[in-house]
């Protein structure tokens, strides 16, 4: 027997998807007599019964707010949730559990940042370098900043595969340049962006960087000292936790000269009406009654994602896409968006004379959900040309059979629009 052959298989059955598929009860579901092939992890990931279950036992049993009361019930709650900032911390590697501060999703992250950093410290004509392929989480609240302060904003350039241009992204820091603000994964193309690359150019520069991680966390590892990146956000939901929590990972130094965002309860020290003291990071950034069910969930998310591990996650749905990629190839009159160098588990396609909608709403009626549309990426799709993609995009439970049943329900869609 070929020795290197059955390692392989070795690692295969390792990677038990039968198993990580009963863990998630959704995917039991049928829609119109079909199982329900869920090809939409990309814009949010199915949950876990593990963590459903912890967000039960926290309203069954540990439910009081949080960090206000001394009774019991409301330090189980606040145990659960500062519980939930240490296996965040620990998952990223960050040195400290006040590197991080809980957010509502990424959205609310960037607006964080752009907020807090960027009125504290950008003025009229400083620059924010963003790239062509982002989110418009990453673009909209640079567009706020700037109409509000008269920031600039400037656009590194990708290439037709979908690759960031990293030469011509390095021509254009300038002493204005005050950040880069970077997706680490496009949600359209797929591609992984070489960020560490990235942020080592810009701090030969001393120029702080950003990541939009909301795709990244999801398919690659991510050590926030190792990247060195001044700001790494992401949301909860996609990484299969709850929707309504989101992550801003800040070093800990730059987090204390920010000027607090939103002002409330919890976030303060001292309040008279004449002046009021705020606390240290991440307190001052979480005013109000923060969504501390929904981080116990998130932790439960990342204890599960790690018990599997990302680097096995990450090497199943590697071999996903390869597949995918392949049997979409034999679709007639299929173009496939983004075949970048280093691409996550992501493919946008449009196939001819059919519109993206048209696709998604015939495959729906055999089970399988696949988003049709611009992605909330339309400057990307105004460079690529086109006013929506259907898209493709696998989880940790993703499977050979999701990709084969997509890929039939295309032949059922040319074979209605011959
Ligand atoms: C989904 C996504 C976002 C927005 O996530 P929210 O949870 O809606 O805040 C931002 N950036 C990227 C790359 C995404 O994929």
């Amino acid at each position: 027997m070929d020795a290197t052959l059955s390692n392989i298989d070795l690692q295969r059955s390792n990677y038990d998807v039968d198993a990580i598929r009963a863990d998630f009860p959704i995917l039991a579901s049928e829609f119109n007599g079909y199982p329900l092939t869920f090809l939409d992890s990309g814009a949010s990931a199915q949950k876990p019964e593990c963590v459903l279950r912890r967000m039960d036992d926290v309203y069954r049993r540990s439910y009081a707010n949080v960090h206000r009361g001394a009774y019991a019930l409301s330090q189980a709650a606040t145990d659960y949730y500062e519980g939930a900032r240490k296996t965040v911390a620990r998952y990223l590697n960050a040195r400290s559990d006040d590197e991080i501060v809980f957010t509502h999703n990424v959205t609310a992250a960037i607006n964080l940042v752009a907020h807090s950093y960027g009125r504290r410290f950008m003025e009229r004509g400083d620059e924010v370098i963003i790239s062509q392929m982002e989110h418009h989480a990453n673009i909209v609240p640079w567009q706020l900043l700037r109409d509000e302060i008269g920031i600039e904003l400037k656009v590194a350039p990708i290439d037709e595969a979908g690759n960031l241009l990293l030469d011509q992204l390095a021509e254009m820091f300038s002493h204005k340049t005050k950040l880069v603000s970077l997706t680490h994964v496009s949600n359209v193309l797929g591609t992984i962006v070489p960020i560490k690359k990235v942020i080592d150019l810009a701090h030969e520069r001393d120029i702080p960087v950003l990541i939009d991680g909301a795709q990244g966390i999801v398919h690659t590892r991510v050590d926030v000292q190792d990247l060195d990146a001044e700001f790494y956000a992401f949301t909860g939901h996609k990484l299969y936790g709850p929707s309504g929590i989101g992550v801003l990972y800040g070093k800990k130094d730059l987090l204390n000269t920010m000027p607090p965002y939103q002002g409330g309860g919890d976030m303060i020290e001292r309040v008279t009406f004449e002046k009021t003291t705020y606390r240290d990071a991440p307190a001052r950034f979480e005013a109000g009654t923060p969504p501390f069910v929904e981080a116990a969930g998130l932790a439960a998310a990342i204890d599960y994602v790690d018990e599997i591990g990302m680097e096995n996650i990450s090497s199943h749905e590697q071999e996903l896409l390869n597949y995918a990629t392949e049997r979409l190839n034999e679709v007639d009159g299929i173009t496939i968006y983004g075949e970048a160098q280093h691409k996550a588990g992501i493919i946008s396609f449009t196939l001819d004379k059919v519109h993206p909608h048209d696709i998604a709403t015939i495959v729906d009626s055999r089970g399988v959900s696949v988003r049709a549309g611009h992605h909330c990426a339309q400057p990307l799709m105004d460079w690529y040309g086109v006013a929506a993609t259907t898209r493709a995009s696998f989880g940790m439970y993703s499977n050979k059979q999701d990709v084969d049943a997509l890929v039939d329900g295309l032949k059922y869609v040319k074979e209605i629009f011959s």
